[in-house]
């Protein structure tokens, strides 16, 4: 996985999750890397996301459309590649949803391969309950209160999928992040509702 690969002007050698030869400056093609490498930080749900931000424009900087008068045509089609990668990856990054899909899938679980159709009955139970008493509020202040509950409950399912996580319990993580997209949806729905 981590060979290097050669620097197509000079022949340097280029370690995987470089992007600009050392020797001679040339911007490289794009790799097969995942984004956390892409972003040069590590890999963790618990994600600093000022660090991702900071380390988001830094690359944002470096393959930025402004140095193209500097570049070859070669350099500018590898750049704007780079480019749409680095914003791809932070916007994934940024998300704790697909940050999860991301790292489940880094550590050999694929999301996609378990059953779409999601059937766990209390965690169905638990979202139908908090729908019921956001549609039955009578009052917008009822419904801000329902809100909050909301959000307690995501903030709860996050930390829930942070310890799984960092005991490598996937299949639980999994279950997590796919109770923790059913929530932000119905975040988003009330908040359209207010
Ligand atoms: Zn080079």
């Amino acid at each position: 996985m981590s060979v290097n690969s050669i620097c197509w002007d000079c022949e340097n050698a280029i370690p995987p999750n470089v992007f600009i030869c050392q020797k001679c400056n040339k911007i490289q093609p794009p790799k097969q890397v995942d984004e956390f490498k892409l972003m040069g930080i590590s890999e963790t749900f618990d994600l600093d996301l000022d660090e991702l931000e900071k380390a988001y424009l830094k690359l944002q900087q470096v393959f930025h459309p402004d140095k193209y008068s500097q570049l070859s045509d070669q350099e500018i089609k590898y750049s704007t590649l780079l480019s749409s990668m680095i914003n791809e990856a932070y916007q994934k990054l940024n998300s704790s949803i697909s940050r999860a899909t991301i790292l489940l899938k880094l550590n050999g679980f694929n999301p996609h391969s378990e059953d779409k159709s999601f059937n766990d009955p209390d965690v169905l139970e638990e979202i139908m309950d908090i729908q019921n008493e956001f549609l039955e509020a009578e009052s917008s202040e009822q419904k801000k209160l329902s809100i909050q509950k909301l959000n307690l409950k995501i903030s709860e399912t996050m930390e829930n999928l942070s310890i799984s996580f960092k005991n490598k319990e996937y299949a639980i993580a999994n279950k997590l992040n796919v109770k923790l997209s059913y929530l932000e949806k119905i975040r988003i729905d009330f908040k359209k509702q207010l």
